[in-house]
């Protein structure tokens, strides 16, 4: 039995300030990941620090053209926004295929971005985990690691971030603004989760006491060419294998610019730069898009259960590429 306090803070600075003040202290938003963990025992904060009052949860425009996402908005309310669905579908593809309709109600974007990993020893306190409590071992290393990561894992840890939205949210550049009690800061996405190296319980780089407020989408959402594919056990209720965020810009036949993001193969959604440049000025072909595929891939390494995603990564990855290319085209 766990004792823990609960406060619920009425505005962003008391949120802050509450957190701030206490290393137990935790917000809690829809409570669909912190609860369960409590239930395991895996995460025993003293005190919940209820956030879901705070003035956070507005969709608005941007001067710059782009869109601000409230930290406390449901993932359900972002993907059936009308500036979402029409200016970012990837972003809306990528959140409903995610989790249930139930949990997309709850779930809040802040949430979204701070979600743990599924790895099963992660969950279960009898066996090792560096993550749950560093330097005890990672279990899954030599263990069941089917949904383990291929890329940029650690000897410490081979987890992976579960999200989807995150994957949209990598390759579309959003920007996480976040307040402490230092002030305001932005995080760009891409900074936000982070490698596991030697200190895999750490996720990302939001500070302790921080606290998300918004996520800024900018103004390009790649709306005419994109595509959201997941690939799991089920075909809804399931954490994906490998997941792919393909976002193009084209000309004719030929690629102008091309953003990929992966889900389900890193312990943060993985974009590879150098592969992104090499989709510039390329016609579409499946050799071409194979070409870039073997090249995101080419650093991967499987473990006892999960060598298959390799194969699965790269088809993924065509197959995206193909779709995100193809729409708008007569057939
Ligand atoms: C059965 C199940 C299946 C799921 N399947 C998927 C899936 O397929 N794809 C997918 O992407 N997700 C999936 N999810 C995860 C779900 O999307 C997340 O649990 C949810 O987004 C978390 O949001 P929340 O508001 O409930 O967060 P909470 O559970 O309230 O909080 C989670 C963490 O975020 C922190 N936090 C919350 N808001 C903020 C903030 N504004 N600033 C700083 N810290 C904050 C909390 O302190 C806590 O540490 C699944 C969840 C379940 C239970
Ligand atoms: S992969 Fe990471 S989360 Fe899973 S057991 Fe190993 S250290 Fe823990």
């Amino acid at each position: 039995m766990n004792n823990f306090s609960y406060t619920r803070a009425g505005d962003v600075a008391t949120a802050v300030r509450e957190v701030s003040g206490d290393d137990a202290a935790v917000f809690i938003a829809g409570g669909t990941n912190l609860i369960d963990l409590m239930k395991e025992n895996v995460t025993r904060p003293g005190r919940l620090i209820d956030i879901t009052r705070l003035p956070l949860a507005r969709i608005e425009e941007l001067p710059d053209g782009g869109l601000r996402l409230g930290a406390l908005v449901t993932n359900a309310d972002t993907a059936y926004n009308e500036q979402v669905e029409r200016r970012y579908p990837l972003l809306a593809r990528a959140i409903l295929a995610g989790a249930s309709a139930q949990l997309r109600n709850m779930a809040t974007n802040g949430g979204n971005l701070m979600q743990r990993t599924r790895c099963l020893y992660f969950y279960d306190r009898a066996t090792p985990c560096n993550k749950r409590d560093p330097g005890a071992g990672c279990s899954a290393a030599d263990g069941f690691n089917r949904m383990h990561a291929i890329l940029g894992a650690s000897e410490q840890c081979i987890a992976v971030h579960p999200s989807d939205m995150c994957v949209a949210l990598a390759a579309l550049d959003a920007q996480v603004q976040v307040t402490g009690p230092r002030g305001d800061r932005t995080i760009p996405f891409g900074e936000f989760h982070r490698l596991p190296g030697d200190t895999p319980q750490i996720d990302n780089t939001l500070r302790s006491d921080e606290i998300i407020t918004a996520i800024d989408l900018p103004p390009r959402g790649f709306a005419d060419h994109y595509a959201y594919l997941k690939v799991r056990d089920r075909t809804s209720y399931a954490f994906a294998l490998v997941s792919v965020a393909a976002a193009l810009d084209m000309k004719g036949d030929t690629v102008v610019e091309a953003r990929l993001a992966l889900g389900g193969v890193a312990h943060k959604p993985w974009r590879d730069m150098h592969a992104e440049e090499m989709l510039k000025g390329l016609s579409v072909t499946k050799d071409h898009f194979e070409a870039v595929a073997s090249e995101i891939v080419r650093e991967a390494r499987g473990f006892a259960d999960n060598s298959f995603k390799i194969v699965l990564a790269q088809r993924a990855i065509v197959r995206a590429l193909q779709h995100a290319a193809a729409m708008g085209r007569q057939s």
